[in-house]
């Protein structure tokens, strides 16, 4: 049996490296290409885009995919309705592995759209905004020059920033510590993150409990209907483990 995983994710790289020590399970882990410098799973991989539906269809049906995980960032929406659309045409099985989102006690937004109003109602012209969304999304805060933005991301962005702001090029892990002292440095008065979930980068959540600073937290972008999700590697190696079990029973 073969496996697409569709990773740039911790959890993508688990599963790759869990699936190395299978001998009834073939896989190839799939990048998008767009980190400079990208952790990568062991074992087969691709990198680059499929070229839409039609070309994620191609390369399955090419490369004789039995079944998809889709192990990407919950943030990577595009990719998710792809896979859930080429799998639907090509009666493929598929299993979106997603790390559980955080919980707290934060203002909440459904999009990255509804974020500089939030802004503009939560913090004083003048005030500090540590922005940790990721460099696909600037453009909705580039009008933005009454507040000043503390940016933190992986590579530098294609997109301009806002006109008061400071760029901190970093892939973590971080330290509640050191996210403490940054956000005490800048005078950070809003921290503003996705909901991705996970331990690599919640300590800023931490920190900013410590130091009273406010969360606007975005909202994880709904699953398309009828897609199934589990939230841990060893779930979706037992459901590989069982497909590949019918698969080898002729079932
Ligand atoms: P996206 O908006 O959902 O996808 C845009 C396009 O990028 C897709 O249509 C596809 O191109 C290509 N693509 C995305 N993931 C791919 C993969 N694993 N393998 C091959 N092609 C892929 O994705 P995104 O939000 O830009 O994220 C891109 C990658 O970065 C994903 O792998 C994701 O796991 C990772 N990531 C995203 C975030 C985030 O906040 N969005 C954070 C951390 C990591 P084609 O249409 O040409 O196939």
């Amino acid at each position: 049996m073969k496996v697409l995983i569709l990773g740039g994710t911790a959890e993508a790289r688990q599963l790759a490296a869990a699936l190395s020590q299978s001998r009834s399970i073939e896989f190839v882990s799939s990048l998008a290409g767009r980190v400079r410098d990208p952790a990568l799973p062991v074992g087969p991989k691709r990198i680059g885009g499929f070229g839409g539906i039609e070309g994620l269809v191609r390369y399955l049906r090419t490369e004789g995919v039995d079944a998809v995980v889709d192990a990407t960032h919950p943030f990577a929406e595009v990719m998710t309705q792809h896979a859930e659309r080429a799998c639907v045409r090509l009666g493929l099985p598929l299993r979106v592995l997603r790390r559980p989102g955080w919980t707290g006690d934060w203002h909440r937004v459904a999009s990255i759209a509804d974020v500089p109003d939030r802004i503009t109602a939560l913090v004083p012209d003048g005030g500090c905004v540590f922005l940790t969304t990721g460099r696909g999304d600037l453009a909705v805060f580039a009008g933005d020059a009454k507040h000043r933005y503390l940016v933190r991301m992986v590579d530098p962005p294609e997109e301009a920033l806002p006109a008061k702001s400071e760029l901190v090029l970093d892939r973590g892990p971080y330290t509640v510590a050191g996210e403490r002292e940054l956000m005490r440095t800048h005078q950070v008065a809003l921290l503003v993150t996705k909901d991705s979930g996970g331990e690599l980068t919640s300590a800023k959540l931490t920190a900013a409990g410590q130091l009273g600073v406010p969360v606007l937290m975005v909202s994880r972008p709904p699953l398309p209907a009828g897609v199934a999700s589990m939230d841990t590697v060893d779930a979706v190696l037992a459901w590989l483990a069982e497909l590949a079990g019918a698969a080898s029973s002729g079932g």
